[in-house]
């Protein structure tokens, strides 16, 4: 394997646990790089929608996700986030629409396309580590299957009342309207596709730290995890 400059931070959870405010947090304290990869799920769903494909044709849906060109990098110049760009563009609103947020776990479930995503994160993963100062990276599988060699393993969880709770709140501080029994019955019916998935099902590593941000803020569970890579922790076993 080719030989890292920076470290490679991997973390899963479940949806709706802040794993993207923590990573980017993490990234932003080390200087490194952060990627959402369901973005990259999302995004592809988009456009498959959009050409009116039918999800459920498999090797269609691979067909579109190699023919488009597929890039990772900052919005802003200098930016620590890295956001999905396909041929070119990066769509951010559109990938949050609620037929993207319903449809992507039929897209997540198509096994060419977890190979080729896979691939693409690894590919990423790597020359980020080595040119730039590092990656965090979340998901469902990138501690078990992208990345099972990385230098830091996360497993974030929180109980689905909690994170339907956080999502109402947010949405009530947007100014949006916002049913909270809808909201938890959404997380729920996420969980168990993630969790009963074939291929690349969402599971805890064996050597993840396992984190319980259920009674903490996020703030708190990046310092947390910023402590034990500051000690050169690796992995095993509950951070406190
Ligand atoms: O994280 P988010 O909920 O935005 O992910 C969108 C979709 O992509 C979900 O269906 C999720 O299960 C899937 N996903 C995945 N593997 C990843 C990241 C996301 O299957 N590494």
């Amino acid at each position: 394997m080719t030989r890292r400059k920076g470290l490679v931070i991997a973390m899963d959870g479940p949806a709706g646990v802040g794993k993207s405010t923590v990573g980017g947090l993490v990234a932003k304290s080390l200087g490194y790089k952060f990627i959402n990869t369901g973005e990259m799920y999302r995004a592809l769903t988009w456009k498959a929608l959009e050409r009116g494909l039918d999800l459920n044709d498999h090797d269609g849906v691979l067909g579109l996700a190699k023919s488009l060109s597929w890039e990772f990098k900052p919005v802003e110049e200098g930016g620590s986030t890295l956001k999905t760009h396909l041929d070119g563009d990066v769509i951010t609103a559109q990938i949050r629409e609620e037929r993207v947020s319903v449809n992507s776990s039929l897209v997540a479930g198509n096994p060419g396309v977890r190979k080729f995503l896979s691939k693409l994160q690894r590919e990423l993963g790597v020359e980020q580590a080595r040119e730039a100062g590092g990656i965090v990276m979340e998901g469902r599988d990138i501690t078990t299957n992208v990345f099972p060699d990385a230098d830091v393993k996360i497993y974030l969880d929180a109980s689905p009342e909690e994170r339907a709770d956080r999502r109402y709140r947010q949405l009530k501080a947007a100014g949006q309207e916002a049913d909270r029994g809808a909201i938890l019955a959404a997380i729920l019916k996420r969980d168990l596709n993630d969790l009963k998935r074939e291929i690349n099902p969402l599971k805890q590593a064996p050597d993840a730290f396992v984190i319980d941000s259920t009674k903490l803020t996020l703030r708190q569970v990046a310092d947390g995890i910023l402590r034990r890579i500051r000690r050169g922790a690796k992995g095993e076993g509950r951070a406190r």
